[in-house]
């Protein structure tokens, strides 16, 4: 049976270290942080607990958009942090990277009751807290994490599999799409997570960063430990 996280507000800061490059990034980080603490800019306010706000530092070369707050990251108000987020963090794992090493947000900072996908109108309405981010962050490459996060990013969306086998860009940042490590897990998705690592070696290649064995690649994953993160 899955265990259950002990949820300690003192993590706060876990995956946030701040500060450690670009001052600038990191003050219009911060200000942004503290005016959407209460936004209302959509429906997604009346059913969340907590705004989730992007984990990382401005001047990380990799940022990850995924779709929106699950039940835990609506609880303890950091992106990927339930049973998506260990899966992301194998897939980072897989690279060679930390989750500290790389900008984590979502394309909606609030979640959607019953982990619908964000509408059309939800999505817009959080794109100035989405862009704002990236903005002080600057990466040099954004990965979306599924169809969503590309549609909040890119002005014309396809089906998934085109839109894997380009380079998009955004405000001049490339950006690359791949599975979102929701879809990974579940039974219809693992079949793909050799496309996956495929997209996330491309990714790789593009910062310049060594590309591991696809063996070193599996053996680095299965290090991460499983902490039956769940809220069951
Ligand atoms: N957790 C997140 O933070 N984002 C997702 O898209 C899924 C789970």
């Amino acid at each position: 049976m899955a265990k259950k996280l002990k949820v300690d507000s003192t993590q706060g800061t876990l995956f946030d270290s701040a500060a450690l490059r670009g001052p600038e990034g990191t003050e219009a980080l911060a200000k942004l942080r503290a005016d959407v603490k209460d936004c209302q800019r959509c429906p997604l306010h009346e059913h969340r607990r907590l705004v989730v706000f992007g984990a990382g530092r401005p001047g990380v070369r990799l940022a990850l958009v995924g779709e929106a707050p699950g039940e835990m990251e609506d609880a303890v108000g950091h992106p990927f942090v339930g049973r998506a987020g260990h899966q992301l963090t194998r897939m980072l794992a897989a690279m060679g990277l930390q989750r500290d090493e790389v900008f984590l947000t979502n394309a909606t900072l609030c979640r959607p009751e019953m982990n619908r996908a964000p509408t059309k109108a939800e999505l817009e309405a959080c794109k100035p807290h989405l862009f704002g981010q990236l903005h002080a962050v600057r990466p040099e490459v954004i990965v979306c994490l599924g169809r969503t996060a590309a549609q909040a990013l890119l002005p014309e969306v396809q089906a998934l599999e085109y839109m894997r086998m380009v380079w998009h860009v955004w405000e001049g940042i490339p950006v690359r799409v791949t599975f979102h490590p929701s879809f990974l897990i579940r039974p219809e998705g693992e079949g793909f997570r050799g496309h996956a690592w495929l997209d996330l070696k491309i990714v790789l290649e593009r910062l310049g960063l060594p590309i591991p064995s696809d063996a070193e690649a599996r053996e680095r994953s299965a290090r991460i430990p499983d902490l039956g993160w769940d809220l069951k």
